[in-house]
């Protein structure tokens, strides 16, 4: 069966109506192989602003259910999810080129989520504070902010969606979401699942929980609608940068998830095995598309003629292939500007002085149209070139270093600050690394990798990453706003701070 037809029988069975697959204006390519399986229509700016306003009146009905039964929603969507797991996971592989295991671990993470949401429907709980005052009390409640906007990126096409839609929804707000262009069918697939669970639900309002195709004009006219409350964006700074400012003139709330450059310490005592494994998965994983993807290393100069030979030896053996009919570790890259752009970024490492082993174009059963590489080691004498910028691409850049300071220095000096990892056994290496003069990043780990995050923690990262938390740990309150409530149970009218004002 061709990857299309393919396409087709998994929409079907989730339910998704087949013939919006064809005849519209977006036309949707597998990188697996280049072809394209739909022609996707696009939504209009009316549609968009119609359905926001629709949003909108769901969640005047949706904010007064109680939270633990908002929280059913969530758990009916987890249930369906799981039920259409494999379905879902390999329309994962066919739209974004994820090797199996990475399609169905991010449908699980979205699994996990909405589990993790339906725990917080019962916790949604604020503070309870001493007053100054007597006979008062004082506290604060949360209450759900209105609807709130997702916009998602091609390399994790469902489970952005997901941990936003989840906490959002367990929250009392409503939902509407703009995936990524190059990723709409996941997005129609999970529509479909979300309807499942809201059927299964009963009374949901209307328009509680939907999305629409669109490019970055639609997104703007979401960004820009003055009934949208907070918008939470996945994607690259330079979208960030747009959406950011757009969202802060009108004061809109904004969840920021944007670009990483992350980089990791390799100290003197490190296990060097543990090492080689974490750094392999985290930079050639997905292909070196994913936020969190390790692109910087720093080596101590006493370990890096073990460590480097050891890393090249993986990069020099590690399968690359079709994910849809291989068991490669490696799959494509999106598109032709991905590979443009990792050719520029080899281009701009060699005029640098960089020693490159791999980044060569591999071909994969004949597909011309689809853009296959062997991740690059890219051996620097300084942090230099193209080192400071986010290249979506496999490419490892690795220094020697002599002090664990300036190690620390290096990998703080870009733009982005989303994850970081050390690996060594020396307690006070870990600890400076996790302290206030280590790692500036939200994400620091220790003899973990870069990429790979749990739901449990709150997941994001600072300076040109944008500064938003999503996830677990507290990031709900970032779709909730927050009342400071004062009661007077006295008779008494006393004022803060002593002042008097007798009439
Ligand atoms: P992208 O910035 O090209 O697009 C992301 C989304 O933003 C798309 O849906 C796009 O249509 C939309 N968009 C772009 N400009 C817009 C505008 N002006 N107004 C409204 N919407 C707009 O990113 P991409 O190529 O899809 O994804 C890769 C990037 O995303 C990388 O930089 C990666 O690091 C980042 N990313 C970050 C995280 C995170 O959690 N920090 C997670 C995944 C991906």
């Amino acid at each position: 069966m061709s990857v299309k037809d393919q396409t087709k029988d998994l929409l079907q069975k989730l339910g998704v109506d087949v013939a919006a697959l064809e005849g519209g204006d977006l036309a949707v390519n597998t990188p697996t192989t280049g072809e394209v399986i739909a022609n996707v229509k696009l939504a209009s700016a009316d549609q968009i602003s119609a359905q926001i306003d629709k949003a909108h009146d769901a969640f005047k009905v949706w904010r007064k259910v109680p939270a633990p039964r908002r929280g059913e929603l969530v758990r009916l969507l987890g249930e369906e999810l799981r039920l259409h797991k494999d379905e879902l996971g390999r329309l994962v592989s066919i739209e974004a080129g994820k090797i199996p295991s990475e399609g169905l671990g991010e449908v699980q993470e979205m699994i996990d989520i909405c589990d993790f949401a339906v725990g917080l429907s019962r916790q949604l709980y604020g503070l309870t504070i001493a007053t100054e005052r007597a006979d008062h009390r004082m506290m604060e409640t949360w209450h759900p902010l209105g609807v709130v906007g997702i916009i998602s990126a091609f390399n994790f096409p469902v489970a952005v969606w997901a941990w936003n839609a989840a906490l959002a929804l367990a929250c009392g707000n409503a939902t509407i979401w703009k995936p990524s262009e190059k990723t709409p069918l996941t997005a129609m697939a999970c529509q479909a699942i979300m309807d499942k669970a809201l059927a299964k639900f009963g009374d949901a309002p209307e328009g509680l929980a939907t999305m629409f195709v669109a490019d970055r004009v639609g997104g703007e006219v979401m960004v820009d609608h003055e009934k949208v409350a907070l918008v939470s964006a996945t994607g690259s700074t330079r979208m960030g940068r747009e959406v950011g400012p757009r969202l802060a003139k009108r004061f809109a709330r904004s969840i920021l998830e944007l670009g990483g450059n992350n980089a990791g310490i390799v100290c003197p005592s490190a296990d060097l095995d543990m090492a080689v494994r974490a750094i392999a998965f985290g930079a050639m994983g997905t292909a070196g598309q994913r936020c969190t993807s390790t692109r910087r290393l720093f080596v101590h100069e006493s370990i890096y003629d073990t460590l480097v030979p050891q890393l090249k030896k993986a990069y020099e053996g590690v399968s690359i292939g079709n994910p849809l009919t291989s068991d490669a570790l490696v799959g494509p890259l999106i598109d032709k500007d991905a590979a443009s752009n990792m050719e520029k970024a080899l281009a701009a490492a060699k005029a640098a002085g960089g020693k490159i082993v791999g980044g060569e174009r591999v071909d994969v059963e004949g597909n011309e149209g689809a853009y296959y590489y062997r991740p690059a080691v890219v051996e620097m004498q300084t942090q230099s070139g193209p080192m400071f910028e986010e290249t979506f691409a496999p490419i490892l850049y690795v220094v020697k270093y002599t002090d664990f300071d300036d190690a620390i220095e290096m990998q703080n000096a870009v733009g982005a600050g989303l994850s970081s990892m050390v690996f060594t056994l020396n307690v006070r290496e870990a600890e400076n690394f996790l302290s206030a003069s280590g790692s500036d990043c939200g994400i620091a780990n220790v003899n973990i990798g870069t990429s790979g995050a749990e739901i449990g923690g709150a997941f994001g990262g600072e300076k040109e990453t944008g500064g938003g938390r999503e996830s677990g740990s507290d990031a709900w309150k970032g779709y909730m706003r927050r009342a400071t409530n004062t009661v007077n149970y006295g008779t008494e009218l006393p004022l803060a701070q002593g002042v008097s004002f007798d009439i």
